[in-house]
C-alpha cells in the first residue's frame, strides 16, 4: 500500500539508475558527482547530501573489467599472431596500450554502475532474520 504511493516520484527505474551510474553521478538524485578523484569517492553528494558511506563495491568492477579486457586483448593477440606472426616486440607495442585502454578507461564507469545498482536494489550485507516474532 505505502509502497505504491511512493513509487510515482521517488522510485527510479533500473535503466535510469544504470544511466546515472554510467554517468558517474549520484545514485539517488543523478545530479551530484560521485567521485572526488579518479576512483576516490566523494564523502557525500553535493546536491542531495546522500552519504556515500554505504557504498561497498569491493572487487566487482575490477573483476568485470579484467574479464572483458582479457577477452578483447587475448582475442586480438591471437588473431594477429595467427594471421601475421609478428615479432614479440610488436606484440608488446600493440597490446600494452590496448591493455591500458581497456582497463583504465571503463573502470570509473563500471565502478559507478555497480554502485548505482547497489543503491537501486538496496543491496547490503546479509543479516540473520529473527523468525521468533
Ligand atoms: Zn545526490
Amino acid at each position: 500500500m505505502n509502497e505504491t504511493a511512493s513509487t510515482s516520484e521517488t522510485e527510479v527505474t533500473l535503466l535510469k539508475s544504470a544511466l546515472r551510474g554510467l554517468a558517474c553521478k549520484c545514485p539517488r538524485c543523478g545530479q551530484g558527482k560521485l567521485y572526488a578523484g579518479f576512483l576516490t569517492l566523494a564523502p557525500a553528494c553535493e546536491h542531495c547530501s546522500l552519504d556515500y558511506a554505504f557504498i561497498d563495491s569491493g572487487d566487482g568492477p575490477a573483476i568485470f573489467i579484467i574479464m572483458l579486457a582479457g577477452a578483447i586483448v587475448v582475442g586480438c593477440a591471437l588473431v594477429v599472431e595467427v594471421k601475421y606472426q609478428p615479432p614479440y616486440w610488436l606484440h608488446a607495442v600493440l597490446w600494452l596500450p590496448l591493455i591500458l585502454a581497456t582497463t583504465l578507461l571503463p573502470l570509473r564507469a563500471m565502478k559507478s554502475l555497480l554502485i548505482a545498482l547497489q543503491f537501486h536494489h538496496k543491496a547490503a550485507p546479509g543479516r540473520l532474520v529473527d523468525r521468533a516474532k
